[in-house]
């Protein structure tokens, strides 16, 4: 008997940390590799990723929507263990509501949280959350997160949360934060933090911020208080913004705070042994390339110089006289005159004509190529550790992750 229960002990967890790296294909996992290689040393050394590696996953959705997946199809496979769908939030094709991960967790005792960098209704949190025939739905998505009776939900998105609705989730117990300052103000269940207007800025222009890693390590600080164990997803969310957006440096920088926050977690694992993470991507974004234009080349040092998002570089650019010393100085190297006069050209044409000229002339440096503003339908990795993490290993498809996680809660009383 002792044996038995040992090895339920061991399989079955009692905490699971579910993250996902909105658009993180395995050409960013690759790249960041390399970003993040110390050149003074003859090897390369190994990421959180490489150390975590476990399998890969398939991501198509729902025959009507094809191949290529969007964010809302992908998390509703991974919460609910069914495809839908692009644009589908817990709902199948017939739009009959899911039964998602945190609801099968609630019903069973667990406490459940999301902690993301995007605003909290946005497609991914959202498909863990709630239910609604499509993604857009912004205002009804965080309206009816008052009946999901999550214990954090962390974030940006306080322009769909009315004054209405935050009295509504305080009288029902919520404390309501917006600055991060305030977090440590928070000691207990249950918190809803809106820490910015739409989504959480980004980490390339914050880059001592660690919005990301901080706001996890609350979640599990408070989560980790319920006796019977908690379901938390983590998002890395602006990964798959700056894909969007063809923007390596930025995404370079998104994806470290990611890489951080797992190491986050790894650690909480490491100290509570009957905790299971499972990190995957839902999809691969912008058609990523590490090396380019027929030449046998990447170079992310080139990333390191670059001290702001093309977006902020091109918003104090067009503001300034000046301008090309400022360009200069915040990609850290001189475009030539050529590119100058392509600079000169798209600042005209205002902000984002500028920060997409910038964006390209990074490319040409690092020689970083891209295919894509959308979504490709290459498999995702899987990457796990804690009890239970064996059963990720080799190919699956997203939805089996979901019914995977499923067979390790706790059963049903
Ligand atoms: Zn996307």
């Amino acid at each position: 008997m002792a044996q038995k229960s040992a090895n339920i002990s061991q399989s079955q967890p009692r905490n699971i940390i579910i993250m996902v790296g909105d658009g993180m294909g395995p050409a960013y996992t690759s790249a960041y590799r390399y970003y993040k290689n110390n050149p003074e040393t003859e090897e390369v050394e190994q990421t959180v990723f490489d150390r975590l590696l476990v399998g890969m996953a398939s991501t198509y959705p729902a025959k009507e929507s094809g191949y290529v997946t969007d964010s809302a199809a992908s998390a509703t496979a991974l919460s609910t263990g069914v495809k839908s769908y692009n644009g589908a939030i817990s709902v199948d094709v017939n739009k009959r509501k899911l039964t998602t991960l945190l609801e099968k967790a609630k019903s069973a005792g667990l406490a459940t949280g999301v902690a993301v960098s995007s605003q909290v209704n946005h497609a991914t949190p959202a498909a863990f959350l709630s239910h609604n025939e499509s993604r857009k739905n912004y205002v009804e998505i965080a309206q009816s997160y008052l009946n999901t009776d999550a214990d954090v939900i962390l974030g940006g998105g306080q322009r769909y949360f009315s004054p209405e609705l935050i009295s509504q989730f305080t009288a029902k117990g919520y404390q309501h934060i917006t600055e991060f300052e305030q977090l440590d103000s928070v000691t207990t269940p249950k918190v809803l933090g809106l820490f910015a207007d739409v989504q959480l800025p980004w980490v390339i222009d914050n880059p001592d911020a660690k919005h990301l890693s901080t706001l996890t390590k609350k979640a599990l600080s408070l989560l980790n208080q319920n006796p019977n164990g908690f379901v938390l997803l983590v998002e890395g969310s602006l990964i798959d913004w700056a894909g969007h957006s063809n923007d390596i440096a930025t995404a370079m920088a998104e994806l470290d705070e990611f890489a951080h926050t797992i190491e986050v977690v790894e650690q909480f694992v490491r100290q509570h042994k009957d905790t299971l993470m499972v990190v995957t991507a839902d999809h691969n974004t912008g058609g990523l390339s590490v090396g380019a234009n027929d030449e046998y080349a990447w170079n992310p040092e080139v990333l390191h110089r670059v001290k702001a998002s093309p977006e902020a570089i091109a918003a104090q650019a067009i503001a300034s006289e000046e301008w090309q010393k400022i360009v200069t100085d915040l990609l850290g190297f001189e475009p030539n005159i050529q590119q100058f006069s392509q600079l000169t050209n798209a600042r005209m044409q205002g902000n984002k004509t500028l920060a997409i000229a910038l964006r390209k002339i990074i490319d040409t440096y690092s020689n970083t190529g891209w295919t894509t503003l959308g979504h490709t339908g290459e498999d995702v990795q899987v990457f796990a550790t804690g009890p239970g993490a064996k059963l990720f290993s080799g190919h699956q498809d997203n939805t089996d992750i979901a019914n995977k996680i499923f067979s390790l809660l706790p059963k049903n009383q």
